[in-house]
């Protein structure tokens, strides 16, 4: 597969705060890629220099074959979207696609078609006349949209698309956004401190932490191997089980994490099979709507579990119970 970017050893410095530290990173063409990590790992100032809106201290940055490190934004063949959308509100929405196409001189026309054929993408088609103050929050964000694809980058940028949403329309856009990359098939990068967001839309995700990229993969990959302490608790329920604990009750030694959800009660049908048992008492029970989570003490160590709202069979907080998974979904977590 071709590479739509390549980073090679890139650092950004905001006087004594390193910022980026030595970040590399290939895109494939196509891809719908996340830089997931928590508030101030960097993510959004790697964002900003692949738009060329922050120049890098050092490294490099290959778009399509060409390094543009040291090329203004407007031209690199990439386009951003921003998380308040920067929408023109006296314009309505066909001018607000059209802009960027008028200023660079293209024919009246042809504006006309690339602006329609973009608000189809997004589902907008029949929207033209409406301000922005007359659409809705979702709506926005795909006139947003609209106006970034009607450049027909090789790149879009995305830097937290969907935060501004509320929840139900932040899930629906996931599947929306997820589709129209899919049937424009241009590169996606976007940033996010949602864990749920990388895992639902990315096709690959990159973890940041302190300015550096601590693990990269699929999604899959990520939520079920973690490399790192640092990333089994920051993508989903870290459920570590450490050395004292892993000895005595795993019969090996190391950090250890099991997902919620590979954790039964011991009196369900789907424990059968496990070979793990222990027994532990309730400390906590969390009612999710369609799941309660249920946490655990084992000696030192906290886990939790996820047992879906069908039955009315809860244990109470205090109760001993047994638990089950299988050693198969243990997973060794090894610090660098
Ligand atoms: P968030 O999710 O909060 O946006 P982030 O992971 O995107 O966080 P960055 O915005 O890239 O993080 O910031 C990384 C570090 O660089 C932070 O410590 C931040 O305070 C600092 N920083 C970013 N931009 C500047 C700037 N223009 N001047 C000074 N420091 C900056």
């Amino acid at each position: 597969m071709a590479a739509s970017l390549v980073i090679d050893n890139l650092w950004k410095k905001f006087g004594d705060v390193t910022a980026v530290g030595g970040v590399d990173l290939t895109v494939n063409e196509g891809e719908f890629f996340a830089m997931l990590g928590p508030s101030g790992s960097g993510k959004t100032t790697v964002l900003r220099m692949i738009a060329g809106f922050e120049k890098p201290d050092s490294g490099s940055i290959i778009i399509q074959g060409k390094d543009v490190s040291q090329i203004p934004p407007f031209e690199r063949d990439v386009n951003t979207v921003f998380q308040d959308y920067a929408l023109f509100p006296h314009m309505n929405v066909i001018e607000n696609v059209e802009y960027g196409l008028k200023v660079k001189g293209v024919a009246k026309a042809e504006c006309k078609d690339r602006a329609q054929a973009a608000l189809n993408s997004v589902a907008l088609t029949g929207f033209d006349m409406r301000k922005p103050s007359q659409l809705s929050g979702g709506q926005r964000q795909r006139v947003a949209l609209a106006r970034a694809l009607v450049n027909r980058p090789k790149i879009l940028l995305l830097d937290e698309p969907l935060g501004a949403l509320d929840l139900k329309l932040r899930h629906q856009m996931q599947v929306e956004l997820k589709e129209i990359q899919r049937s424009v098939g241009i590169t996606f990068i976007f940033v996010t401190h949602d864990q749920e967001e990388a895992l639902t839309m990315a096709d690959r995700i990159a973890i940041f932490n302190e300015g550096k990229i601590v693990q990269m993969g699929t999604a899959r990959e990520i939520y079920d191997q973690p490399n790192s302490a640092f990333v089994a608790a920051f993508v989903g329920v870290s459920n570590l089980i450490h050395n004292q604990m892993s000895e005595k009750i795993l019969g090996k030694s190391g950090v250890f994490s099991i997902r919620p959800e590979k954790i039964f009660l011991s009196n369900q049908g789907a424990a059968k099979d496990c070979n793990r048992k222990i027994r532990a008492k309730v400390v906590a029970t969390t009612f999710l709507g369609s799941a309660t989570r249920i946490d655990i003490e084992v000696g030192a160590d906290r886990l939790s579990l996820i047992q879906p709202n069908i039955e009315e069979i809860l244990p109470n907080l205090g109760q001993e119970i047994e638990i089950s998974w299988d050693s198969k979904y243990e997973f060794q977590i090894i610090e660098k």
